[in-house]
């Protein structure tokens, strides 16, 4: 049975970590950090994951502000309200939650902010600094990632890691965060060619797709580290009895709920095969502390 690498517990220790700079921070008399979060749109999954980060503020000591605007707010709105953030002095991280509506142009909105103020790691500027490999704010999710193989005392120099997933906030950042760590590293998307044997290659794998239970325990190598960054509400009843046919209770939960949160791992099958393995959900928790600035 592989171990569990536990997300929630990382989490509650970085935030104590956290809060106990901020607290150090205003015992020499400054300020505490201030975070701002833009909402705009309804979208309800956004929503939730904004009061995440406003309560990950509060546990910290972090100062947030919310700025909710409607879904027809327009770009030169959404745009000035940044200039305006980018000018607040006593502003220092600026989170613009995505998606943003359609008819928002999300690069440029992004390209907008204050590099230094981009606690997403979204902006260009910080982009070409991952790649360069030098320091500069990093997109929190696989920030998250390196932090807890870190703490699990993950050994990546040298070791083969294949990323299923190509997108700007997770997949290519996760690669070259993994590359800084000396792993070999090789990304996967939907054009991969035998996919299945890719996965096999790794002794660590992030699966970062967003397809429920993608990633099957054949497709794992015998003692692997395997952490699912996807997180999906699965409400197909065929599907759930496939994909969690190693996980009786959460297949119960189903029945009884008509959907669970799955990542794009098989759990029950990864446990069976893995070194270690992340449950789902369970990597938002510390992406979401290291939103906090
Ligand atoms: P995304 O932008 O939709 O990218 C998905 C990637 O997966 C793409 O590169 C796509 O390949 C690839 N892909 C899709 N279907 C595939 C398949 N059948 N086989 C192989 N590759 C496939 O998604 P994202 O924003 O990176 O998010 C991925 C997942 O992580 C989602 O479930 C999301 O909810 C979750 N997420 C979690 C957190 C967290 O904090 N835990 C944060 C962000 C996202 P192509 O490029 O070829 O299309």
């Amino acid at each position: 049975m592989a171990q569990i690498l536990d997300g929630k517990a990382h989490a509650d220790r970085m935030l104590i970590e956290v809060a106990a700079s901020v607290q150090s921070r205003k015992e020499k008399g400054l300020r505490p950090p201030c975070l701002a979060v833009v909402l705009v749109g309804e979208d309800p999954a956004s929503q939730v994951y904004v009061r995440g980060k406003i309560a990950a503020c509060e546990k910290t000591g972090t100062r947030s502000l919310e700025f909710r605007r409607d879904a027809s707010t327009s770009q030169a709105e959404v745009d000035a309200l940044i200039d305006q953030l980018n000018q607040d002095p006593d502003v220092d991280g600026i989170l613009i939650q995505l998606p943003l509506p359609k008819h928002l142009d999300t690069k440029s909105v992004l390209q907008r902010i204050d590099p230094a103020k981009d606690v997403d790691g979204f902006h260009p500027m910080n982009q070409g600094r991952l790649f360069q490999g030098v320091e500069g704010l990093r997109p929190c999710t696989p920030s998250a990632v390196m932090s807890m193989l870190r703490a699990y005392g993950v050994e990546m120099k040298g070791k083969r890691a294949v990323i299923l997933g190509r997108s700007e906030i997770v997949g290519k950042p996760m690669a070259f965060m993994l590359l800084e760590e000396h792993a070999t590293v090789t990304i996967a998307h939907s054009r991969t060619a035998d996919l299945p044997a890719v996965c096999r290659e790794a002794d660590i794998l992030v699966a970062a797709v967003g397809r429920p239970g993608l990633v099957e325990g054949s497709w794992i190598k015998s003692g692997a580290v395997v952490v699912d960054v996807g997180i999906n509400q699965l409400t197909d009843t065929e599907l759930a009895e496939r994909i969690l046919a190693a996980e009786p209770a959460k297949l119960a939960r189903f029945k009884e709920k008509g959907s669970v949160l799955v990542g794009d791992v098989r759990y029950g099958e990864a446990m069976a095969v893995a070194g270690s393995a992340t449950p789902v959900p369970g990597v938002a928790e510390p992406a979401t502390a290291m939103a906090s600035p």
